[in-house]
């Protein structure tokens, strides 16, 4: 399988890293090993894909822009991998993304490889297999990895933390109501794109002055006339476009390439995905305690147990917590 994910021909090298990638999202644990013995193989030949997150709410035409990003970026010469973190799938049992239907004509072009979004499991389990498909695809010579997630729980800060640069997407109307922006999005954004700039011109243009003034207040838009002004150092910009006539797609890839050549000059794209991998390290460390935790015997017995006591206020929480915990280090 890992030689034909690394040189295998077009339809080989699908086939293995289709296979590959439901080995890694299997849940048996022999599967899990040997899960972690292609993703250790595999290691030594990715990350030199770069890697975009992108984020909006269901509509706001995602699927429309990635086709004309991924097809203006195959036209280039470029691979282009899509994958997708779509939490909502677990919890309606229907996936917001909705995969079936979209980008037609890039889903069937032999330079682009489609994933949807894992379809069982919470936001960091998804969030795993996606991160492992990323470099499955990276392994297999694809360059551009676009993550793909609607703004449900924490998706959008979990896939900024999976990617080189986190693209928030919106529509013209998005500066009416600036409030309605989640708390904490506007902040980890690099990159805001106002889509379907075609629909209203003016509404566009003035939801852009809107955004930019916000990310001013933040503090993250740089003014290029204060004297503190660092040109070295990337200030997140507000850009509109329209993805359904495929205007200003050039120009979106021309910022992702003043901010690529920002972050690999300045040697933060390294530090970005460093601290991003101890950060996962640490995230999938504790969801492993806690299984770990809840599947222990004694903890099991004592739980409700405990809980109870809890309830009824006879006990203090925190040392319901210390008698489980000593439990399951017996
Ligand atoms: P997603 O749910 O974010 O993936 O959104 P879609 O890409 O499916 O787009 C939702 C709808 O908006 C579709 O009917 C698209 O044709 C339309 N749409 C997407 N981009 C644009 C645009 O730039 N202008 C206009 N007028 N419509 C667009």
């Amino acid at each position: 399988m890992f030689e034909a994910i690394l040189h295998g021909s077009a339809p080989v090298q699908r086939r293995a890293m289709a296979k590959a990638i439901t080995l890694l999202e299997s849940t048996r644990a022999d599967h899990r090993q040997q899960a972690d013995e292609l993703l250790t193989a595999l290691l030594p030949h990715t990350g030199r894909a770069f890697r975009l997150g992108i984020s909006g709410v269901p509509g706001v035409g995602k699927s429309t822009f990635i086709e004309a990003l991924g097809l203006h970026l195959i036209g280039q010469g470029h691979r282009v991998a899509v994958l997708a973190v779509d939490p909502s799938s677990s919890v309606s049992g229907g996936s917001i993304l909705g995969d079936k239907t979209r980008m037609e004509h890039l889903s069937v072009h032999e330079r682009a490889y489609i994933r949807p979004s894992p379809s069982s499991g919470t936001l960091g389990g998804v969030a795993e297999k996606t991160r492992e498909a990323m470099l499955v695809c990276e392994a297999a010579g694809y360059d551009v990895v676009i993550v793909e997630t609607v703004g449900v729980g924490q998706s959008e800060t979990t896939v900024a933390n999976m990617t080189d640069m986190f693209v928030l997407m919106q529509l013209p109307n998005a500066g009416d109501d600036l409030q309605a922006i989640k708390k904490g999005v506007m902040e980890i954004a690099d990159l805001v794109v106002i889509n379907k700039a075609d629909l209203d011109a003016i509404a566009a243009t003035r939801a852009q002055a809107q955004i930019t003034s916000s990310l001013r207040l933040l503090g993250l838009h740089g003014n290029p006339d204060n004297a503190h002004h660092n040109e070295l150092v990337w200030h997140p910009q507000v850009i509109q476009l329209s993805a359904l006539q495929g205007l200003g797609v050039d120009a979106f890839w021309a910022k992702v390439l003043e901010f690529k050549k920002l972050q690999v000059s300045s040697g933060k794209q390294v530090t970005r995905r460093q601290n991003q991998a101890l950060a996962w390290m640490w995230e999938r460390i504790d969801a492993g305690l806690k299984q770990a935790f809840r599947q222990h015997p004694d903890v099991q017995t004592l739980l409700p147990k405990l809980t109870h006591e809890v309830l009824e206020g006879r006990m203090a929480a925190s040392t319901a917590a210390r008698n489980m915990l000593a439990a399951q280090t017996k």
